[in-house]
């Protein structure tokens, strides 16, 4: 008999399996239901429509209807919205929005993908005019709209996690004044605190107004269109035009009124084939919880690579294939202006809240060889599992090249690999791509030597706060005088280049705890080896000067 694939949601998580269920039974009959105006569009390329890099709005639909019909014989109903599943009936009911009519529809297998909806916290004047939510092509439409009239000028974007630094850098890109509103002390707050340091020197190089450990308690307006935006400590700022950006909630009405299970991470309870409690019902995409791979609890992971995955493997098993959904690690990249910012696995923070015992290393490395042109720098943070070496998460911060060397820290934490597999990885090398130490093996090299013990680090954090509490320290800057004037240096620290720091230990106190630093790491571990060798109590600065300072290695 014919089997009959319902799918509700037409983007990443319900337009893939609606296509892979084509792919896996040809006979089958599906219908996929869209409550929005459009099927199959790149939600992510919205910021960058709005901010002129992706010219056609037309380019931001990916799959129309038409093609749903043409390509995989899939009936692709926009302005359908789902409103109820009848479990022992097994049926939908759906509101066409267009005629106003509702109807049932059977299913025998039903695939739900309702993704998020932006959250919106009850601040007073939301409803205002001119206040906005990106998530929806109609929310991109009445931005551009909004500033087509040529009055908005000043643009506040509250929250700065992913799209809101990439709407931040869109309206900068068409010239708008703009300020940026976080609760957290952070930008980027996915990210750990010290590797934010570049991306807020770079907005403010760009004249952005950061406001930070602020939340928003008001909106003002005039004539019903915002005005003002009031901050918590009461500050007041003029704007034309708000974007909030302070995270999704997932669609899930229709499944909790279906009885379908919620897991403790507020997301759809489904097993390793994205099924939920009810055997014949699938779902995928934001709305579901995933394992996660480092800690193997559920965790919801609202990105579109684990969406697209998970509708695949929901597309497949619901039309009798077998396929099973790992697991996230939460891997993200993003673009801050010429910035790049990139994580996978668990930041310090997690670490800290998940009770794993770790240590950290920090490496800063150039994207390819320093002599053929166009190398730029990057920090890689890594955190490490304390006696095994197991890779825990990662973190790169840097502009070119990035974006490869997370994605190999990724693959390296799903393949279980430890610093020491790190240190050893088989990369391509060429002087324009990279150097004959890659930065992830340089990093990888940097946390075998702590692994092993080959060195000891002091990690920014408790550097400053041993400062902070007076503790005697002989800190000792083992830079060149000129990096120094050009770079800064740690208050009161010595200075001893390393090319000097033979004819000239015998100056420092070999019993008083030295910390040594240097730009990046490297000349102050060949200065840890020799003062170590002459019995000095000496320890490391992780990260150097650079990471502590936040600034770009020279
Ligand atoms: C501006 C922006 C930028 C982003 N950038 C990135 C990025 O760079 N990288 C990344 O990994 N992720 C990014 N994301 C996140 C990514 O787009 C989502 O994680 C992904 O789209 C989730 O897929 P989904 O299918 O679960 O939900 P969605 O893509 O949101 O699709 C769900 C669809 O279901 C429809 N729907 C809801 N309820 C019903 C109903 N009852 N009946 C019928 N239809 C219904 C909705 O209208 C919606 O169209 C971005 C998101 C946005 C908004």
């Amino acid at each position: 008999m014919k089997r009959k694939i319902v799918v509700v949601g037409g983007v990443a998580g319900g337009a893939g399996a609606a296509t892979k269920a084509r792919r896996v039974d040809e006979s089958a009959e599906i219908v996929m239901f869209e409550r929005g105006a459009y099927v199959s569009f790149a939600n992510c390329g919205l910021p960058y429509h709005i901010g002129g890099q992706i010219q056609e709005r037309d380019n931001l639909f990916l799959v129309s209807p038409d093609r749903f019909k043409k390509w995989y014989n899939i009936d692709a109903r926009i302005n359908h919205e789902v409103i109820k599943i009848d479990r022992s009936n097994r049926k939908v009911q759906v509101k066409n929005h267009t005629e106003g009519e509702t109807f049932w529809e059977s299913y025998d297998k039903l695939i739900v993908a309702t993704g998020g909806n932006s959250l919106r916290p009850p601040i007073p004047g939301l409803d205002l005019e001119n206040v906005h939510n990106l998530w929806t092509v109609q929310d991109m439409d009445s931005i551009l709209n909004a500033m087509a009239t040529k009055s908005i000028k000043k643009v506040a974007v509250v929250g700065a996690g992913f799209v809101g630094l990439e709407m931040v850098e869109a309206f900068v890109n068409k010239g708008m004044e703009v300020v940026l509103i976080e609760k957290d002390t952070q930008v980027l707050p996915a990210i750990d605190h010290e590797m934010t340091k570049k991306i807020q020197t770079e907005l403010e190089n760009k004249n952005v107004q950061i406001i930070l450990g602020q939340g928003v308690t008001e909106f003002e307006g005039k004539s019903g269109k915002v005005e003002k935006v009031i901050l918590e400590i009461g500050t007041t700022i003029d704007v034309d035009l708000v974007v909030v950006s302070i995270g999704v909630k997932p669609n899930l009405n229709i499944l909790e009124d279906a009885g379908i299970k919620i897991g403790i991470a507020g997301g759809v309870v489904v097993n390793d084939y994205m099924q939920t409690n009810d055997p014949h019902i699938y779902a995928a995409g934001d709305i579901v919880e995933s394992t996660h791979l480092v800690t193997g609890k559920k965790v919801r992971v609202p990105l579109a690579g684990p969406a697209n995955k998970q509708g695949r493997v929901a597309g497949t098993n619901a039309a009798g294939g077998k396929l099973k959904f790992k697991g996230v690690l939460g891997t993200f990249i993003v673009k801050i202006f010429d910035i790049v910012a990139a994580k996978t696995g668990l930041s310090e923070k997690e670490l800290a809240k998940e009770k794993i015992e770790y240590f950290l290393s920090y490496s800063a490395t150039k994207s390819h060889s320093g002599y053929y042109p166009g190398a730029e720098w990057m920090i890689i943070k890594l955190l490490v599992e304390k006696g095994t070496g197991r890779i825990l998460g990662a973190q790169v911060v840097g502009a070119k090249g990035v974006d490869k060397r997370i994605d190999v820290l990724a693959t390296a934490i799903y393949a279980n690999l430890t610093v020491e597999d790190l240190e050893n990885l088989d990369l391509a090398y060429a002087p324009p791509f990279s150097a004959a130490k890659d930065p992830v093996i340089i990093a990888g090299m940097v946390a075998s030597n702590l692994l092993r013990g080959e060195i000891e680090t002091i990690n920014i954090n408790e550097f400053n706060a041993a400062l902070e509490k007076g503790e005697e320290l002989q800190v000792v800057d083992c830079r060149s005088i000129s990096d120094i004037d050009m770079m800064g240096h740690i208050p009161d620290a010595e200075i001893m280049p390393v090319d000097e720091i033979r004819e000239w230990f015998g100056d420092l106190d070999k019993d008083a705890p030295t910390v040594l630093y240097c730009g990046i790491g490297y000349r102050s571990y060949l200065a840890y080896r020799i003062l170590k060798h002459h019995g000095f109590n000496v320890k490391n600065l992780s990260g150097g000067y650079s990471v502590w300072a936040g600034k770009t290695p020279k």
